[in-house]
């Protein structure tokens, strides 16, 4: 568990995957040992023992958007479990149709192209046990990002949007920098300071620390 990991009746590990180091998380109601299992990018077995240690029913899989590192894994990992993968928005479906393709780009085998069984939007919710996510629509990254959020444990996973220090790169096909920053600007930092968050790549944050020291959001970048 990290400082930034949900406090309240959830539990979680972060399982880096890929040559992308990529922080998979494996998120579970401690009460129910409900879990689920966000961005699964790859090295399946890694998630897979990750579940058994922790010892959790994975229910659905959660997906914050289509890029390889990601997503790579979700196919598999839908397969092994039986069970549904949730998101991310549909404006993220050119992603989810390329996961091959953009697969060889990177010399990683064994991914296949897929679908999810449902697509999130801006104001849905999602569950696991009894902790509620609510959905928050952040293209910027990619058109379809969006970001995990609960705000009863004040702890949201951002995916690619916002990083420690950082902010998502946009130069993907389907970024787009403004459009980044006004999903951070408008969407997250109303959140509140004593937001924590898990990122998609490295250690997370709070939203007040970005606020206040991210040189992208503080205008020094
Ligand atoms: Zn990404
Ligand atoms: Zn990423």
């Amino acid at each position: 568990m990290t400082e930034s990991a949900p406090k309240a009746q959830a539990g979680g590990t972060i399982i880096p995957v890929t040559l992308f180091q990529q922080n998979c998380m494996l998120l579970w109601d401690e009460a129910t040992r409900q879990a689920v299992v966000i961005d699964p990018g790859g090295d399946v077995p890694l998630i897979q023992e990750a579940i058994a240690k922790a010892n959790v029913k994975v229910e659905q899989i959660w997906l914050t958007h289509g890029h390889i590192d990601h997503v790579g894994g979700a196919a598999e990992l839908r397969d092994a479990l039986k069970v549904e993968i949730i998101g991310p928005h549909k404006a993220d479906d050119y992603l989810l149709d390329n996961v091959e393709s953009s697969g060889a780009n990177y010399g990683i085998t064994g991914v296949r192209n897929f679908r999810p069984d449902r697509w999130l939007e801006e104001g849905d919710k999602v569950s696991v046990g009894g902790l509620s996510f609510d959905i928050l629509h952040c293209p910027g990254h990619s058109p379809g990002s969006v970001v995990f959020y609960s705000q009863a444990m004040k702890f949201a996973h951002v995916g690619d949007v916002l990083f420690a220090g950082s902010v998502g790169r946009t130069d993907l096909p389907g970024g787009s920098h403004e459009t980044l920053i006004n999903s951070i600007t408008t969407k997250l930092i109303p959140l509140g300071d004593d937001v924590g968050f898990i990122c998609g790549h490295g250690p997370g944050s709070s939203i007040g620390q970005e606020r206040m020291t991210n040189p992208f959001l503080t205008g020094m970048a």
